[in-house]
């Protein structure tokens, strides 16, 4: 049992040696899989194969909450399942870890969609079963597919097996669909996102990336009172890449935190340059990613920088999205007071567009709600939007909390904000995000209205 316990997580081939079986599972080595698919491919004159690469998620939960033996445990019940409910079955391996593949031939009669339908049923009843046997309400199967036949573009097993994956991965990504066939698209994606991420280093040296600023307006005196810096990606071509596109990706691969740096600096030594030569400045917000979580550098990174531009701290402000204080309320907190030692507020971004986050506003000092624009949607206000951002600004009034609405488009959206007492807007309204050299007329009318 001991080695069966040092096992997992490991790779398989390693612990192994010359085995051509897994020892925890009983399965054929990831090796001696690719072979057996290698040969049925060989052979697969009118059939499909399906490639079915499955991983469960959360299992790291149930290894550390239960120990291995447990998730041993878990796995080789996984196993049997699978074996007693696969037909046409050539071959079935876990290539390490939680991850398995299985290689079916494919019944004629059912089309791809409809077996990716029955595999995610299947999936489903596992995950009640699991759930109730491993006592864990977060498990999960993420599956993804390939089908192959004769006329498919790549007709090799470890290429197959990839493309699973690929959907797998995709799958794992999306909340409410644990299963995906694979499709050509997704290699776009994967293409696009290395294009991005092998660029970025270069777009940072290179000042490819410019910061935008979107001016705020308060709402009694309609009067410039800050902006928010929005970072832009202006290839040497000319076209821009927008950070919805990018940030995403570069969140995956980390390179988000040099990002937000480059943009933060930018936006100190703005202010820091105005100031020098005189001239009005206003407070500007800056984009926190949640990958700064994970490390918590940035306070330090800040630090740094308001000793090196000698800006007062009433001037830098920050941005944390809704979710971020969902997913991880104890570091949220931390960075929040941390953020605050050094005399910035902090705002909670997109309020509204995701979970309910009500109960945290309470427990985190924050100083600014930004209510998402999904409340505007549409240019007359629906009464119902309406309910609820007159209850969540009149909530933050009584909590003592700033609040500020986003993506005001329409005069209407506008009036009815004064009307209801929120205090900042911020919009197309007033004005997209603009370059600094335009945003600079904004600030040099000072206190003139917009
Ligand atoms: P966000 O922080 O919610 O920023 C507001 C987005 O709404 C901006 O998109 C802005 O251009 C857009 N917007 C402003 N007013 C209106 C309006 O009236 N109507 C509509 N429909 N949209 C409006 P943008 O600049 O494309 O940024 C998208 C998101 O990318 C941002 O959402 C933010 O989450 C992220 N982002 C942008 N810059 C940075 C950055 O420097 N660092 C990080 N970590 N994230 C950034
Ligand atoms: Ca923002
Ligand atoms: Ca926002």
């Amino acid at each position: 049992m001991d080695t069966l316990i040092r096992q997992t997580g490991e790779d398989v081939t390693r612990a192994e040696g010359i085995n051509m079986k897994d020892s925890l599972t009983g399965l054929d080595r990831y090796e001696v899989f690719l072979e057996k698919l290698e040969k049925a491919i060989e052979q697969i004159g009118d059939a499909r194969i399906s490639i079915v690469y499955t991983d469960i998620k959360h299992f790291k939960y149930i290894n550390d909450t239960y120990g291995y033996q447990v998730g041993n445990a878990l796995l080789r019940d996984f196993v049997e399942e699978i074996t007693e409910n696969s037909v046409r079955l050539i071959c079935f391996s876990r290539v390490y870890s939680d991850n398995f593949v299985t290689a079916n031939i494919l019944r004629p009669d059912i089309t791809n969609e409809q077996f990716k339908e029955v595999i995610h049923k299947v999936n489903l009843e596992w995950e009640t079963k699991f759930r109730e046997k491993y006592l864990n309400s977060r498990l999960q199967f993420c599956t993804g597919i390939s089908i192959i036949d004769k006329n498919s573009r790549s007709l090799d097993a470890e290429t197959a097996v990839s493309n699973a994956n690929l959907a797998r991965k995709v799958a794992k990504e999306m909340d409410s669909d644990c299963c995906v066939l694979f499709d050509h698209s997704m290699m776009e994606g994967i293409k696009r996102e290395v294009e991005i991420t092998s660029h970025v280093p270069k777009a940072i040296a290179n000042h490819e990336l410019k910061v935008y600023y979107q001016p705020k307006i308060e709402t009694e005196t309609l009067r410039l009172i800050g902006a928010e810096a929005l970072v832009r990606w202006q290839k040497p071509d000319g076209t821009f890449v927008y950070p919805d596109e990018f940030i995403p990706l570069i969140e995956r691969s980390g390179q988000v935190v040099d990002v937000d740096y480059y943009v933060y600096r930018e936006t100190f030594k703005f202010l820091a340059d105005r100031m020098a030569a005189g001239k009005n400045v206003v407070p500007i917000s800056l984009n926190v990613s949640r990958i700064h979580l994970n490390k918590m550098h940035i306070l330090e990174y800040v630090r740094e920088l308001f000793e090196e531009y000698q800006i007062p701290s009433g001037l830098i402000e920050f941005e944390l999205t809704e979710s971020i204080y969902l997913d991880n309320t104890e570091r949220a907190l931390e960075l929040v007071k941390g953020l605050h030692k050094l005399g910035t507020k902090v705002s909670m971004d997109d309020f509204g567009s995701g979970y309910s986050s009500l109960n945290l506003l309470s427990r985190l000092p924050i100083d600014i709600i930004k209510l998402d624009k999904v409340f505007l949607k549409d240019d007359t206000l629906q009464e119902s939007d309406k309910i609820i951002i007159s209850c969540v600004v009149d909530m933050a009034k009584r909590l003592s909390i700033t609040s500020l609405c986003e993506g005001v488009e329409t005069p209407e959206q506008s009036d009815y904000l004064k009307q209801i007492g929120c205090q900042i807007q911020q919009g197309y309204y007033f004005s997209k995000p603009i370059p600094q050299e335009e945003f600079e007329l904004f600030m040099d009318q000072k206190s003139g209205k917009v």
